[in-house]
């Protein structure tokens, strides 16, 4: 009998959808409605055989441990288990890997005690690396990036978010399948005695729900999740700032049969504003005035993050001179920040030859009254 995988075609490591992909395409070759090939059906039987076992999380882990004797009619895995346990002499431990998702140990029969239960490694030995059909599982938490324009982080709002996230599976309405009855590792118990040492432990095919599918829904692979294209409603606080995340408890993934949905963390990223600069939770604006404002000074209206303020230009206006507004700044609930406008006077544009003629000796008089070491500071 040929090797399963080499049947398929997919390595030993493979996961289930290269290997639903792998025997998709090698059934369709070889279907007997589509070739007349010579020897296609057998083929075909061959493939469909194979997938039986390798499609099934549950069967392909018993086929790893034990080969082809987990395929003969009347195998029972606790009993070869045992045997192998005993033959290999090792105390109170497993021999091989342990059937189930993922099968984080490996085949081979040197798994040490320790191996399985140091460190971090209980987590993916009941989490299961894939598969894991029937397991209660706490939905994953999710990392999401969040576009916040920036007046919403200035003010706060709300963004809509496109999310692509695991929800119910249409399928089977999030069901993982159809034809539930009593697991047979565990009996329906959910748990199970593992070893000498009268360790109990969940049960690892079962999840330690104590049921399994007749039928497991094929476009889940038994999870019950599929995913979804989603927007989210996410309401952004004022003082947002790129960087910062928001978490949002329960928004993560769906759990796994009736598991507390994870949670859902979004980095936040604000958008640059054409005019405004902030700082912490200050804002600048800088703001053209008229070269008459800026010597005669004036009073001009200008738009804030909430509503528009009249300011006062000081007489004799320097270019880049700086003006408060308290409360304009950033709505943060804690307290506002404050506005600074920046004052920009401008040479006017587009005049004649003969307009600036006319202005120069004016100009002349007012450079000389001012400062006349222009450019003094002006050293690198
Ligand atoms: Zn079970
Ligand atoms: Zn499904």
């Amino acid at each position: 009998m040929r090797d399963l995988y080499t049947v398929l075609g997919v390595a030993k490591n493979a996961d289930q959808a290269s290997i639903k992909k792998a025997f998709k395409t090698l059934a369709r070759k070889y279907h007997p409605d589509v070739t007349k090939e010579p020897g296609a059906e057998e083929k075909f039987k061959e493939i469909a055989g194979a997938y039986e076992v390798i499609g099934d999380e549950q069967k392909r882990a018993l086929y790893d441990e034990f080969g082809e004797n987990s395929l003969r009619p009347g195998f029972n895995a606790e009993q070869a288990r045992a045997y192998k346990n005993f033959a290999g002499g090792f105390p109170g431990g497993n021999g091989g890997g342990f059937p189930g998702g993922g099968n984080p140990f490996g085949g081979g029969g040197g798994v040490r005690f320790e191996d399985l239960f140091a460190g971090g490694d209980m987590g993916s030995f009941f989490g299961g690396g894939g598969g894991g059909r029937g397991r209660v599982t706490k939905g994953a938490d999710i990392e999401g990036r969040a576009r916040v324009p920036f007046m919403v982080a200035v003010k706060g709002g709300e963004v809509q978010v496109p999310l692509r996230r695991p929800a119910h599976c249409s399928a089977c309405g999030g069901e993982g399948g159809t034809g539930q009855r009593p697991c047979r590792a565990c009996a329906g118990k959910g748990r199970k005695n593992m070893g000498q040492r009268g360790l109990i432990m969940a049960c690892d095919e079962c999840g330690g729900t104590g049921v399994e599918f007749a039928n497991t829904c094929v476009a889940c692979d038994g999870t019950g999740r599929a995913q979804s294209d989603q927007k989210l409603t996410v309401r952004i606080p004022a003082g947002a700032e790129t960087g910062k995340s928001i978490r949002l408890k329960g928004q993560g993934g769906e759990g796994v049969r009736g598991g507390p949905a994870g949670d859902l963390v979004l980095n936040l990223e604000v958008d640059e504003h054409p005019l405004l600069r902030r700082k912490g939770k200050d804002l600048e604006l800088e703001v053209p005035i008229s070269l008459s404002e800026a010597l005669g000074g004036g009073s001009v209206e200008v738009p804030t993050p909430t509503t528009p303020v009249r300011v006062k230009i000081p007489k004799g206006a320097a270019n880049g001179a700086r003006l408060r507004v308290p409360g304009r700044g950033v709505q943060a609930r804690e307290g506002a920040g404050d506005l600074y406008l920046i004052l920009r006077p401008v040479i006017p544009s587009g005049l004649t030859e003969e307009a600036l003629l006319d202005a120069l000796p004016l100009a002349q008089k007012l450079d000389a009254l001012g400062n006349p070491e222009l450019r003094a500071g002006l050293q690198l």
